[in-house]
């Protein structure tokens, strides 16, 4: 798969195919993913397994997966990203054979002896890994088997230049998708979070430094390691740029000439190019003033989420996107101006709601509500500010009255704050 991107944000492509997903510059797709809780997605896939196999034995019970139990397990992914809706069914596998292999090395290990021996043959490992699968359908399972024994090999046997892959003991379901949660996190928060304490008065480049600095790397390994293609049109185009043609007979034969062909030696001088193709060129250079151009294209090949969050946070780096946790809603938003608080999420998203009111525009309110809770001399403030107030209607107080009153209580809240000023005689006073 490719993600490309542009000045709008990404998109998430097939190889010469059609996009998939796309994401603009309010990276509500990563936003959500980080808000998304995952707390009970171990627990699922460890009942998924249970009921299959023996989880201390690994002896398969003799149930069969139904197809709804499957996709029961598959539906843990919705809407947490729109990478799921297409590599859902990759996730899964890769989620289920990475928590087989879990179990298989926790139980060739003997903890009281310190022994650890790999118990588990090809034979025994594809036939207990395919009954994980509905038996129907999923004709692709012997392949995933195989991809996941390969795996297990590396770990129980790896090859002498060769790290083994890592695994987490003791398994845990979705092992990588809760930490790649944790890692993105992370990162937003050391580099682009602007309430992160003891960051703030840095840049993002000098804080990307500081993360760098705190999680250095074994020399030989990167943070990550993607292919990066650049072009300078687009590759997947099959047409010219250019419809540029002229027919000139060489010897007898008609020889046809494109823009590339006439203009081949341009680097070298203008004075052999034919005036046709100068001419074209300068009806290129014109059409790209008045705005008809395309960025160079940055395209990275990615083979799993993980690359595509962190090549999202790398560009938001790039970017000088700077983040912060909506007060109300909690979740991460894009700041253009430092003062705003609130998200413009809508506060119900379903999308029959008929309520579109946003976090910006219940935001304040709640939180003022929420401080009245946890400040009890404001609430009192607060309750004695609505009593006043209404006797300037009822013509009880004039108006200077009141404004002298207001000042004086706001004096009297700040000291009872302060602890100078005793708040059972503030609530006194503030009921005269
Ligand atoms: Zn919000």
């Amino acid at each position: 798969m490719l993600m490309k991107f542009n000045r709008y944000g990404y998109s998430y492509n097939d190889v010469d195919g059609p996009s998939f997903f796309e994401e603009s510059k309010d990276h509500e797709g990563i936003f959500t993913f980080l808000a998304s809780d995952l707390t009970d997605f171990p627990q699922k896939l460890e009942g998924y397994f249970s009921k299959i196999i023996d989880l201390t034995t690994l002896k398969l019970t003799g149930y069969i997966p139904s197809h709804d139990d499957f996709w029961n397990l598959g539906s843990l992914f919705d809407d947490i990203h729109p990478y799921f809706e297409y590599m859902g069914r990759e996730e899964l596998d890769s989620a289920i054979g990475e928590y087989f292999n879990a179990l298989l090395i926790q139980n060739s290990y003997d903890t009281k002896k310190y022994i650890y021996s790999p118990i588990y043959d090809e034979g025994w490992y594809m036939d207990t890994f395919i009954a994980l699968y509905p038996e129907d359908g999923f004709n692709d399972k012997t392949e995933t088997a195989k991809k996941y024994y390969k795996f297990y090999q590396q770990i129980v046997k790896p090859d002498d230049d060769d790290d083994p892959p890592y695994v987490e003991l003791p398994p845990t379901g979705f092992h990588s998708l809760l930490s790649y949660q944790d890692h993105i996190s992370s990162m937003i928060y050391w580099i682009l979070d602007v309430n992160t304490p003891y960051l703030k008065e840095l840049s993002i480049p000098e804080r990307a430094s500081v993360y760098g600095r705190v999680h250095a790397t074994m020399s030989d390994h990167p943070h990550m390691v993607v292919v990066k293609q650049i072009s300078f049109s687009d590759p997947h185009s099959r047409y010219y740029r250019s419809g540029y043609k002229r027919s000139e007979i060489v010897d007898g034969e008609e020889v046809q000439w494109t823009i590339l062909g006439d203009l081949y030696d341009f680097h070298k001088g203008t004075e052999h190019i034919h005036p046709e193709a100068l001419e074209e060129l300068q009806s290129i250079v014109e059409s790209v003033k008045q705005g008809y151009f395309e960025e160079i294209y940055e395209e990275y090949e990615v083979n799993s989420f993980y690359e595509v969050l962190f090549l999202e946070v790398y560009h938001m780096i790039l970017d000088r996107t700077l983040v912060k946790k909506c007060r109300n809603c909690g979740k991460y938003f894009v700041v253009k101006n430092l003062n705003v608080e609130y998200c413009s999420r809508l506060i119900d998203p379903d999308e029959e709601s008929l309520d579109n009111r946003t976090c910006s525009d219940v935001g304040p309110k709640r939180f003022y509500m929420k401080k009245l809770e946890e400040d009890l001399p404001l609430k009192f403030y607060d309750r004695a500010y609505k009593t006043h107030y209404a006797r300037i209607n009822s013509g009880k107080m004039t108006k200077q009255e009141f404004f002298l009153w207001h000042k004086e209580a706001k004096e009297k809240l700040e000291m009872v704050r302060a602890n100078t000023y005793d708040f059972e005689e503030f609530k006194i006073w503030l009921k005269k």
